[in-house]
């Protein structure tokens, strides 16, 4: 493996620790893409990679932090009441996602609340335990069947497997495969068992709600939220720096939205901020492929839901360069191919207007209590 910075120093070292079921694509688009039986299929393979994750880990003695409490989304207003009515009504058609309507909320219980950097972290030594080389420090530059240029040497490979996720948009073979979507996260100290009793968080529960500029927070095993969400511009030309971890306007932005939604944690100190890139295919569909005459493989476009995502683009790489025909080779995100997003200046228009409309949308739905407008249009354009 050829890691640029340190194993973990992408966005799987930094997430919000939700390892979901969710995929990029909702079952009703993945039916109408690839029929319904594939997207049920889809829809099973994702569900059973939650507790996948949890055997890994608990097989390989990963402590991260795992625990499958499942996720609440609340319905906060008349208008997210809906969207949640609306939720639960596709999943009972569909038959495959087991959501329960409560009072003021929906709960998923195919989730689990991890670590992400212990996990990340946990991987790697359990990859090198296994044999595999994990070559720190080591930019790629470009690839070709066979070799793997990096600023240290040319590298021999039988098999390629490409999977830079968000970082894809920094090299020139790949620039326009995916989008880097800034999300942004902060952390609490560690709050009192009694306010998290009040606050009806568990132990391993993730949650979020229904509006359009997506939120998603956790209870971290020491007693904090890590509490993330979108927001944070897209940046000319797809650029990746890293002061674009850290925005004061998205981090405050994140504190109003925790205190509106927990009014108990109005007090709590905010003693971690960071944030980083993921990546976002042009018709936001994750995929993996392997061409068998170049013998180069992809995994990626899985937006905010790659921690599991991830674990089964891995599984299915496995079977694809093995040459098995499993129940992993015939899901219908194998062998999809996104187009490539448009060029400058339509991209950054697009992926910014985009974002605001979805920040306006909010607003427009906090004050009007309808479903806005300007989301429903926009919506395609921003995952919805
Ligand atoms: C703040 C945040 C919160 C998120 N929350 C969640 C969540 O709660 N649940 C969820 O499911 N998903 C979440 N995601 C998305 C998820 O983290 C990613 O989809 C997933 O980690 C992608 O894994 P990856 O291994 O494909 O890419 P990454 O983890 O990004 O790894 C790519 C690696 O490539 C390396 N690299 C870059 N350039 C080069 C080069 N030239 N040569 C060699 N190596 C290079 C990078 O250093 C990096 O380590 C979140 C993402 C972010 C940023």
């Amino acid at each position: 493996m050829l890691e640029k910075e340190i194993a973990g120093f992408g966005a799987s070292g930094r997430n919000g620790g939700w390892c979901s079921a969710l995929f990029p694509r909702s079952t009703a688009s993945l039916a109408k893409a690839h029929g319904l039986e594939a997207a049920l299929a889809m829809r099973r393979a994702m569900i059973s990679t939650v507790d996948e994750v949890g055997a890994v880990t608990a097989a390989n003695g990963i402590d991260c932090d795992f625990v499958k409490g499942g996720t609440i989304a609340f319905a906060g207003s008349a208008v997210q009441a809906r969207a949640a009515d609306a939720d639960v009504a596709e999943a009972a058609l569909y038959g495959a996602d087991p959501l329960e309507r409560r009072d003021g909320s929906v709960f998923d219980p195919n989730c689990a609340r991890v670590h992400p950097a212990k996990l990340v972290r946990g991987l790697a030594r359990v990859v090198e335990s296994l044999g595999a080389t994990i070559y720190e420090q080591t930019e790629v530059t470009a690839w070709s069947p066979g070799t793997v240029t990096t600023a240290a040497g040319t590298v021999s490979a039988g098999e390629i497997v490409v999977a830079l996720e968000g970082y894809g948009a920094t090299l020139s073979q790949t620039h326009r495969r995916v989008l880097p979507l800034y999300s942004l996260m902060i952390a609490t100290e560690p709050l009192p068992d009694e306010l998290w009793v009040e606050m009806g968080i568990a132990h391993g529960q993730t949650f979020t709600d229904y509006r359009h500029l997506l939120i998603y927070g956790q209870r971290t095993a020491d007693n904090r939220f890590a509490f993330g969400g979108r927001g944070a511009r897209y940046h000319w030309g797809s650029a990746i720096r890293s002061g674009y971890d850290r925005d004061p306007r998205v981090f405050a932005h994140l504190r109003s939205a925790l205190v509106r939604l927990f009014p108990q944690a109005s007090d709590a100190r905010i003693t971690h901020r960071w944030g980083g890139p993921l990546g976002v295919p042009r018709d936001w569909h994750a995929g993996v492929t392997r061409d068998s005459e170049s013998h180069i493989s992809t995994a990626g476009g899985y937006v905010g839901d790659g921690l599991s995502t991830t674990n089964i683009a891995g599984r299915t790489l496995t079977d694809l360069i093995l040459g098995s025909e499993t129940e992993l080779t015939r899901l219908p995100w194998v062998g999809h191919r996104s187009p490539n997003w448009e060029i400058e200046p339509l991209r950054f228009v697009g992926a910014n207007l985009g974002m605001l409309a979805m920040e306006a949308a909010d607003v427009e739905e906090r004050v009007t209590s309808r479903s806005s407008v300007a989301a429903k249009i926009m919506g395609p354009l921003v995952g919805h």
